[in-house]
């Protein structure tokens, strides 16, 4: 074992020991778990077509991931025939560098909830640009008081119950928060609508990517994407390229059956956007930039995706829909959370770190963690197998081939 990965499991152990005594983390865990089941199978008695149409969901994802180079050619061509510019990033190195340029300095952004954004540490990075960068998503936005990350990857404070986010509130606002969930979210609110308008840039990612259409389709309760994406007068979207499916059609199949195994009969709100805001109301002649954003930027981010699609084995794990379901089912994530200096979580988190966070020793303490039990198969909607995934990158590390796949390896 290299002296990196020693480290690595070591700082790992004590996290998860630490975690597994934290009464914080298992108040709130133990509600949500509680709170996840019950909502979705009330989700599922009210709508039974849901496994129907996960099943075929499986199909189109891989049916998409298989011809994922055309469709992202089609779907940049979309967004530029949609009069917004189109970016590819090979890296995540490439996707923060395009992203800042469109930025510059001394701006201030507001940003949606995204996995793909932790991925990048996109935020951070802005900030060192000297940008002001605020999380609009109430879980992120409690998570960037408390300069943490998050513990689940649709719930990010999941981990943090009311009584501690009154005090991080208390602190940050300088009054005095009570610990009533009605009142923490009015005060967030009160602060964030001011961001919203005063915001040069509004960043979110896309749930599903159409390519026919160049539409990014974005699942929302809060009503935050709908502020962040439209107040500011530009907009960037930083989505992974496994997102793109061929058709509008498909892409709303596909939010169905994320938003259902997300716990949500239905969504509150699910925005469809292609493009900068426009009107033809004079005379007919198309004007950019009336209510909404003038400018519309899409960042495709690669960073390993290529080099999982052209793995048989691990091109499943891009069929994710971050519903999230199988980290609510996972015996270990039910005690000890989640995010221990790793971005994706879980034992689809762990396939995840190998490709595109970090690599296989980042990935090792993860692959380790997971017990195998095959609860997650059960709930995900894309019938992952993470067992035999975790299984064969125990494999890799055993026979030290650390260096197969991660970073190092990236398809260009
Ligand atoms: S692995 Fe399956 S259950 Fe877990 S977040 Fe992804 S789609 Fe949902």
């Amino acid at each position: 074992m290299s002296g990196d990965l020693q480290k690595e499991f070591g700082d790992y152990t004590k996290n998860l020991n630490r975690a597994s005594k934290d009464t914080n983390i298992e108040t709130a865990i133990s509600r949500a778990v509680k709170a996840y089941r019950a909502t979705v199978s009330d989700a599922m008695e009210r709508y039974p077509h849901t496994p129907d149409l996960a099943a075929e969901v499986r199909q189109i994802k891989t049916d998409s991931i298989a011809n994922n180079d055309a469709l992202l050619q089609q779907a940049m061509e979309s967004v530029e025939r949609n009069k917004g510019k189109a970016f590819y990033a090979r890296d995540k190195q490439q996707a923060l560098e395009i992203v800042a340029e469109i930025i510059g300095k001394e701006k201030i952004v507001v940003k949606g909830k995204s996995m793909l954004g932790e991925e990048l540490h996109l935020r951070e990075y802005l900030e060192e640009k000297g940008n002001e960068v605020w999380e609009s998503d109430l879980g992120e936005f409690i998570l960037q008081l408390k300069h943490d990350r998050p513990m689940h990857i649709l719930s990010p404070a999941i981990h943090v119950p009311r009584e501690q986010v009154a005090e991080i509130f208390s602190k940050f606002f300088g009054r005095e928060v009570p610990p009533d969930i009605a009142q923490e979210v009015a005060i967030v609110k009160d602060f964030l609508r001011d961001k919203y308008f005063k915001a040069h840039v509004g960043i979110s990612s896309a749930n599903v990517v159409a390519a026919d259409t160049g539409a990014m389709v974005i699942i929302e309760n809060e009503g935050n994407i709908r502020l962040s994406t439209a107040a500011p007068p530009v907009h960037i979207v930083v989505v992974g390229i496994e997102k793109i499916v061929p058709t509008f059609q498909e892409s709303m199949k596909v939010a169905e059956v994320t938003w259902r195994y997300a716990q949500y009969g239905v969504p509150s709100y699910v925005s469809m956007i292609s493009g900068p805001s426009k009107t033809g109301d004079i005379e007919k002649v198309t004007t950019y930039g009336a209510h909404g954003p003038r400018e519309f930027y899409v960042v495709f981010v690669d960073n390993g995706r290529t080099t999982m699609a052209q793995d048989e084995l691990f091109s499943q794990a891009l069929h994710c829909l971050r519903c999230g379901g199988c980290m609510y089912e996972c015996p270990v994530f039910q005690v000890t959370a989640g995010n221990f200096g790793h971005t994706y979580l879980g034992g689809i988190g762990s396939v995840w770190t190998a490709f595109v966070a970090g690599g296989l020793e980042k990935a090792a303490p993860l692959l380790y963690t997971c017990l195998r039990c095959g609860r997650c198969v059960e709930r995900c909607p894309m019938q992952i197998d993470v067992p035999a995934m975790v299984g064969e990158l125990r494999n890799r590390i055993v026979n030290g081939e650390e260096k197969e796949i991660g970073l190092d390896s990236q398809a260009s």
